[in-house]
């Protein structure tokens, strides 16, 4: 089998003692490559070091994730907007709106957003994008900028039935589905299967989000096995068939050529 996560942060300081033998089980348990948004410019070096030491297994994407938007965040773009010209990047990430944790730059986060959504237009790449209590203003900002000239993936998607609807209708983006869907509360469930596999992506946001059995224990990628037998029991076809579609929509999504 072989399975790929789009979304982890394995370069995190939560793999500092460990971080080799984490891979090495990853791919033991068939999770062969692993895409790796970046948060902001304090975690550049780590993430292309990680990437560095492992080319064709582990890919960087640049960006500026919404909880690390403040005052200062112009700047931090202007670093992030270089960083595409010093080297390869599969993707714009992790961008987006996070209302959850704190309100008070919500006008720097959207300019923040839109101004990396223009990059990934720009550069031809895909975006991976957060959002966290903030569904209508980032669909909103997706159909300023232009959502038909947009791809990517809603990271950690696990919203409303209506919220599915409309990101099914933004034609080039994935859902990327993670430990949450294990969870009994996990509503999404129920209409989940209303997306087809062809746009569904699996990820597990290591270290966090782990899924059941592990829940409350450091996530690592070697997990995201219970998140595709989650989702195989969802759709009612065996898991082998979770691992080939999702492994060919994030191929497609990453490596278009
Ligand atoms: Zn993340």
């Amino acid at each position: 089998m072989y399975l790929v996560d789009t979304h982890t942060h394995i370069f995190s300081e939560e793999f500092d003692t460990d971080r080799e033998a984490i891979i090495k089980n990853a791919i033991d348990h068939g999770v062969r490559q692993f895409f790796m948004p970046n948060i902001d410019t304090s975690s550049i070096d780590r993430l292309n070091n990680l990437a560095g030491h492992y080319p064709g297994i582990c890919f960087p994407m640049m960006g500026l994730h919404p909880t690390s938007v403040n005052a200062h965040y112009l700047k931090e773009l202007e670093i992030i907007y270089k960083e595409f010209d010093h080297q390869k990047y599969v993707a714009v990430g992790e961008i987006g709106i996070d209302l959850y944790w704190d309100k008070t730059f919500l006008k720097e986060q959207i300019a923040a957003f839109e101004t990396q959504l223009q990059w990934s237009i720009e550069k031809n790449l895909p975006v991976d994008i957060h959002t966290r209590e903030a569904f209508p203003q980032v669909l909103e900002s997706l159909h300023k900028i232009g959502v038909d000239k947009l791809r990517g993936i809603f990271h950690s998607f696990g919203g409303t039935r209506e919220e599915l609807e409309a990101c099914l209708q933004c034609p080039h983006f994935l859902l990327g589905i993670n430990g949450v869907v294990t969870y009994k509360k996990a509503e999404f469930r129920e209409y989940l299967a209303h997306a087809p596999l062809t746009r569904i992506v699996l990820e597990t946001d290591a270290p966090y989000l782990t899924p059941v059995p592990f829940r409350g224990k450091r996530n690592e990628p070697a997990h995201l096995i219970y998140t595709a037998q989650k989702l195989a029991e969802i759709y009612g076809v065996p898991i082998e068939t979770i691992a080939e579609q999702t492994t060919e929509n994030a191929r497609k999504l990453f490596m278009p050529d």
